[in-house]
Order: structure tokens, then C-alpha cells, then sequence
């Protein structure tokens, strides 16, 4: 039977279509798919640093800040050179006819995830995604004194078929002067869910899923992989900190290292064991200056570009996904053998 399942956090149905459902082992091919470099002048590599626009940070492996003419740097963060987003504009709307327009404020940072010309993320060590997510986490503490900025997202997109638009491996920062939609759709979701029911809907999902354990794929001290739920894509995983704050910038050198673990083991799964799918991942983190601690829990989300989304899913806003996330668990333990 195809079942409704209701997300929690965006307070929204998704379908999981069993009848029609894919088994896992159907997405993985022979080979691990391997794009070819373009072999043009790659602007992150290490000796063509002018290329990009005059960098923010320069970190070593060590994660210490070193200076703009040290050439033994692992991580450089640079502004976006077409961004999205600038942030000389001033917030404020204007009217056009019965049009709202507003100046396109705020910033798009580049994280060049490292100074070699990596393509994939699993070919980097865990301490360099330790350093990744370090980054994450001090950019986005210098960019909360910006009161002008409101929310951030952290993501990365990896693969052709996930947009990414330079085959070298790269993160990018968005900071808004509101929050995304599905920022607030996730605030509201949890905030009814904390109203009828006194507690932290992610905290409560960590809860029922260790009891359940059919949707764990991995935990550590600090964080659990699960398959969500309500899956919206096959093989979409979150990696949930069991600590409930709303803030990723809080978090801390011991869960950094867990966080890296989480990561590098999740990558590493699916180029190893699911033939290297284009990917995108982000960070859901909560608004920089309203206070949402009671209810709202960050998380991180990886979507695998495995699905189309066809005419139903653009005009109802209801996922189908054609795989159940319990085989999908399943499935992931057995080939990592945990
Ligand atoms: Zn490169
Ligand atoms: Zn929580
Ligand atoms: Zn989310």
C-alpha cells in the first residue's frame, strides 16, 4: 500500500510509494562514476590563488589561520565571483507597480574545500573534513555580527547533476536578511510541534528512532545518521546532533570531530557503494538573531540526485519517494557492515 507520512519539521505529507518502489540495490551500478576533469585552469587550485577575488580566510591543516602569501594552505574561503548576493545593497523594499522589489543584500561566500583539484568530497581525509566543517562553523559566527543578516545556509553541491557549476571541490555560504521559506516552514513545523506536544520535534525523533532502530544507519557520542521518516528522495539521510540546540555555530571542538566521522562515513558510502551519485547537502540552522532554542534543533540534510521530480511533485508540493527508508537503512548497514 503507498502510505502518507507526515514529516515533522515541515509539518508537511510526503508519499512513500512502496507498490511502485525501487529496492535500493537498484541504484547502484558497476562502476563508481567518475566525471573526467575538464583539464581547464582550475581557479581553487593551489599557485592560481589570484584568480579568485581577494580571499576572507586562509587556513593549514592545522586549522590555524595563516597569512595570504602562505602557499601550504589546505581551505580558502573567497567571496562568490558572480554572487548571488551583494552586500553593499541596503535591505528595505521598494514598490514596482503592485511588485515588491528589495536590493539583492547579503553575501555568497565560496569555501574551496581543499588546494588540490579534488573532484568529490570522499576523496578528502577526515581531519580535512573536520577543517570543512570548522569552517563552517567560524564563518558563520564572524557573519552573526552582521545584524542586518538574518539566516545562513551552508551547503555543497557535488556533481554535474547537482548544478555544481566548478568540478572542484567547494562549499558556499548564503547569508539572507530573512529567512529562506523553508527555513520558516521548519520554524512554524516545530513550533506547533513543541506547542501540542511540549518538546523538541527532532529531539523527539532521535528518541523514537533509537527505540524503533529501523531507520539508524550509524551513531557516535554526538550525532546519529538516519533515514528520515517521511523520505522525500531515495537515499536521503540527515545527520541529527543528539544535543538539542537550534544554533550550528555552537557547536563544539569534541562535536566537530563526531560530526567529521558522521561525514566522511556518508560520502565515502556512496562513492564506494552506490556508484558516486551528484549530490547536494546543507545545513538547516536556526535565524541568527531571534532567539529559537526551544524548538528548534539545526540538522543536516543530504539529498542524492538519484530522482526526477515529475509534474505531481511541482504542482502539489507532495514528494513521492519510490524506495522505503527502512530497506534503505537497511540496505546502507549491510555495506558498510555495521
Ligand atoms: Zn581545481
Ligand atoms: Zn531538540
Ligand atoms: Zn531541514
Amino acid at each position: 500500500m503507498p502510505e502518507f507520512r507526515k514529516d515533522m519539521i515541515l509539518d508537511e505529507w510526503v508519499i512513500i510509494a512502496s507498490e511502485r518502489a525501487k529496492r535500493p540495490e537498484m541504484f547502484r551500478e558497476e562502476k563508481v562514476k567518475i566525471e573526467t576533469p575538464s583539464g581547464m585552469v582550475c581557479p581553487f587550485d593551489k599557485g592560481n590563488e589570484e584568480m579568485t577575488p581577494p580571499e576572507i580566510l586562509r587556513m593549514d591543516l592545522n586549522g590555524d589561520i595563516i597569512d595570504k602569501s602562505d602557499p601550504n594552505w589546505q581551505i580558502r574561503v573567497v567571496p562568490n565571483k558572480f554572487p548571488a548576493l551583494k552586500p553593499v545593497a541596503a535591505p528595505g523594499t521598494k514598490l514596482y507597480g503592485m511588485y515588491s522589489i528589495m536590493d539583492g543584500f547579503g553575501l555568497h561566500e565560496v569555501i574551496i574545500n581543499s588546494s588540490e583539484h579534488i573532484l568529490y568530497l570522499s576523496q578528502l581525509s577526515q581531519p580535512q573534513i573536520k577543517l570543512i566543517i570548522d569552517v563552517y562553523a567560524r564563518r558563520l559566527r564572524e557573519i552573526k555580527k552582521d545584524s542586518r543578516i538574518e539566516s545562513v545556509i551552508i551547503m555543497l553541491n557535488q556533481g554535474k547533476d547537482a548544478g555544481a557549476s566548478l568540478e572542484h571541490t567547494h562549499s558556499q555560504i548564503f547569508a539572507l536578511p530573512f529567512n529562506s521559506p523553508v527555513l520558516e516552514k521548519e520554524l512554524r513545523g516545530t513550533l506547533r510541534y513543541y506547542r501540542l506536544h511540549k518538546n523538541c520535534a527532532v529531539c523527539d525523533i532521535l528518541d523514537f528512532e533509537a527505540k524503533e532502530n529501523k531507520r539508524i544507519i550509524f551513531e557516535n557520542n554526538h550525532f546519529v545518521i538516519i533515514q528520515p521518516f517521511a523520505s522525500r528522495n531515495p537515499f536521503e539521510t540527515w545527520i541529527l546532533p543528539k544535543r538539542h540546540y537550534s544554533n550550528f555555530e555552537n557547536i563544539s571542538k569534541e562535536e566537530t570531530q563526531s560530526f567529521s566521522e558522521c561525514l566522511k562515513l556518508l560520502v565515502d558510502f556512496f562513492y564506494n557503494e552506490l556508484s558516486n551519485p551528484s549530490f547536494n547537502y546543507y545545513i538547516h540552522t536556526g535565524p541568527l538573531h531571534t532567539k529559537t532554542d526551544h524548538h528548534y534543533h539545526w540538522h543536516f540534510e543530504l539529498i542524492p540526485k538519484l530522482s526526477i521530480k515529475a509534474g505531481f511533485e511541482i504542482a502539489t508540493g507532495i514528494d513521492i519517494c519510490i524506495t522505503t527508508p527502512e530497506d534503505t537503512a537497511k540496505f546502507i548497514k549491510e555495506k558498510l557492515k555495521i
